[in-house]
């Protein structure tokens, strides 16, 4: 309808951080252990509801992003809005993420906003990344910033929704 506005929404990060349980929990509310999860299609449309209109997130999630490298600029190709995701538990995981920030911000849409996950948050007693370390870099940078975790659902809805509130209005 003419209240709709439709927004592309990407996924990125090292492989095995999350991005696809994340999806999952937010769009299906669902979690798999030790299964990878598999979307299934190209995209996800979640719709939101924000200041009396109906937001439609189109959520990409691939794999490709990650092992061929070549492809993520016509990944990321007019997105809106990014989820950069790292583990806590995975420091080398924080830096590839911080790759991405950076390559968002060089070659990404002009205006696309930006959020930072650091997942896996139920895993304390493994972590090895720094709430306060991870939100430095976040503000450094003008980044949305929260912990989440697909297991739990944590921070899960909000930090999408966070996003959405950013959106420039179409
Ligand atoms: P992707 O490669 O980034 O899409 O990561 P996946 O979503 O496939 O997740 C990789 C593995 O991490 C799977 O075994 C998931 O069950 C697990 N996983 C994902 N998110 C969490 C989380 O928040 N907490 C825990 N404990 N495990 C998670
Ligand atoms: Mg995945």
């Amino acid at each position: 309808d003419d209240d709709s506005q439709e927004y592309k929404l990407v996924l990125l990060g090292e492989s095995s951080v999350g991005k696809s349980s994340l999806v999952l929990r937010y769009c299906k509310d669902q979690f798999f252990d030790s299964q990878e999860p598999t979307i299934g299609a190209a995209f996800l449309t979640q719709a939101v509801q924000f200041n009396d209109l109906e937001i439609k997130l189109q959520i990409w999630d691939t794999a490709g992003q990650e092992r061929y490298h070549s492809l993520a600029p016509m990944y990321y190709k007019g997105a809106s809005a990014a989820i950069v995701v790292y583990d806590i538990t995975n420091p080398t995981s924080f830096d590839r993420a911080k790759q991405w920030v950076n390559e968002l911000q060089s070659n990404g849409p002009p205006d696309i906003v930006i959020a930072f996950a650091g997942n896996k948050f139920d895993l304390e007693s493994r972590r090895k990344v720094e709430a306060r370390d991870g939100e430095a870099y976040a503000n450094n940078q003008g980044l949305i910033f929260m912990e989440t975790s697909a297991k739990t659902g944590y921070n899960v809805d909000d930090i999408f929704f966070k996003l959405t509130t950013k959106l420039p209005k179409k």
